[in-house]
């Protein structure tokens, strides 16, 4: 950060290190939110900015500048919330993408909605909200940053990945006694994974994505409900929701080749096995496959973090000379 004027938190302007100027001095973040029609096209909702600011008239995201203490998605909603009456919690995250321009970056916060809304501007900043079809939102006159991001996003922002899991190859990869409780194994794996959907995972295009996840259960793991749903995880935070479990009444991997073969508009499927046969079907339904690693290593971080996060609170407390709540 080279420069900063103004005062407040969050507010002022910094020259970043390609040498603009930009309001927000903890970096800025908008909410690029669609929902797909029944023909599957894609509408985003944009803001009309007010003819007295900065790029007056022009259309881009809603948004703005950073609070310190908040993360981009809780900035992007906010000032959302703040600019229009879009119902910002009923959006459903997939991720972020972040462009760092050194000491300063805008972060682009993607998620959709189950269908159409009615959006109105809601403050002095707002001159109009409007949806508007993917491939018509170049036909209107663009604020200038949201012309160049969109000119990358286009072709990879509203593609959302779906995470499917097996299970039973997942737990069978690791001999952590497993087999002593099935049932008790996949609830574990489960709430991890309630876990890495509310933190995020490092997949492109997004910096951060907030997966959706299907864990496919057989046999005796049958039975254990989604997180969220039976008090044991209130999984998903920021990305909403939780883990979905579909309970093979048959063979495991025909249900996840069911998952897969559904090919729900604008997603991208993951499939996380190690089974060789699984993994051919897999490819020619057109999903992508990775080994139980990529996930173990993927949970194994976040339960790292976790602890640190407990030791630090820990070692804070101790200091401050204070004994844990019960
Ligand atoms: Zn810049």
């Amino acid at each position: 950060m080279v420069a900063v004027m103004g005062y407040g938190d969050g507010y002022g302007l910094v020259r970043c290190g390609r040498g603009h100027v930009h309001s927000g001095r903890h970096g800025a973040a908008g909410l690029l939110v669609y929902y797909r029609d029944s023909g599957g096209r894609p509408h985003l909702l944009l803001q009309q900015r007010a003819m007295w600011g900065p790029g007056g008239g022009t259309w881009g995201l809603f948004g703005g500048g950073r609070h310190g203490h908040e993360d981009a998605v809780t900035a992007a909603l906010r000032e959302t919330a703040e600019e229009c009456t879009l119902e910002v919690s009923s959006v459903r995250l997939h991720g972020v993408l972040s462009d760092d321009h050194g000491g300063w970056a805008y972060h682009t916060v993607v998620g959709s909605l189950g269908g159409r809304a009615p959006v109105r501007p809601a403050s002095m900043e707002s001159r109009d909200a409007a949806w508007v079809r993917a491939d018509e939102v170049e036909r209107l006159r663009l604020f200038a940053p949201f012309a160049e991001s969109w000119s990358r996003l286009r072709e990879t922002a509203l593609t959302r990945l779906t995470l499917v899991i097996d299970a039973a190859n997942v737990m069978g990869s690791r001999p952590d006694g497993w087999w002593r409780d099935r049932r008790a194994a996949a609830t574990r794996l489960r709430d991890r994974l309630g876990r890495l959907r509310a933190a995020g995972i490092a997949h492109p295009p997004f910096d951060v994505c907030y997966p959706e996840v299907v864990l496919v259960v057989e046999g005796a793991a049958r039975g254990i409900g989604p997180s969220g749903a039976d008090g044991a995880d209130g999984a998903g935070g920021a990305a909403g929701g939780g883990v979905r479990v579909v309970a093979a009444r048959g063979s495991g991997d025909d249900a996840i080749v069911d998952v897969v073969s559904a090919r729900a508009e604008g997603v991208s499927y993951l499939v996380v096995t190690a089974d060789r046969e699984l993994r051919a079907r897999c490819a020619e339904a057109a999903a992508d496959v990775v080994g139980p690693r990529w996930l173990l290593d993927r949970l194994d971080g976040l339960d790292r973090l976790d602890g640190l996060d407990r030791q630090d609170r820990r070692e804070r407390t101790d200091r401050s000379g204070r004994s844990d709540p019960p």
